[in-house]
């Protein structure tokens, strides 16, 4: 990623994105690019409010018109639209869990 796609992303998640907690928006400083892969971004997000962890997925580039191609079965992807998107709460929630894991990611999955 170049440069001033960085700064965009970084102007645009300070933008739109809030603390979950105190609501407090971002600082330049409490963005933190973490890695990318394909067209999406991973950042985490410190509010220096009330140092609140929040790690969020952003997608960048031209979005794609079709539908992101998933292994999963049509009624299956109905149960997860039912569901609706997962909360910056909830992706906090497990971070926080993750955090605190000190087993193997292969035990996570047991
Ligand atoms: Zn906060």
């Amino acid at each position: 990623m170049s440069r001033k796609h960085l700064q965009e992303l970084i102007k645009n998640l300070q933008e739109f994105y809030k603390c979950p907690s105190c609501e407090t928006h971002y600082h330049f400083d409490d963005i933190k690019l973490l890695g990318q892969i394909d067209q999406y971004c991973f950042v985490q997000l410190g509010c220096h409010a009330c140092s609140m962890p929040v790690l969020a997925t952003v997608a960048i580039g031209k979005t794609r018109k079709r539908r992101p191609k998933t292994d999963l079965k049509q009624r299956e992807e109905g149960k997860f639209l039912e569901k609706g998107a997962i909360s910056a709460m909830e992706i906090a929630e497990f971070h926080r869990f993750l955090s605190g894991w000190r087993g193997s990611i292969a035990e996570l999955l047991k």
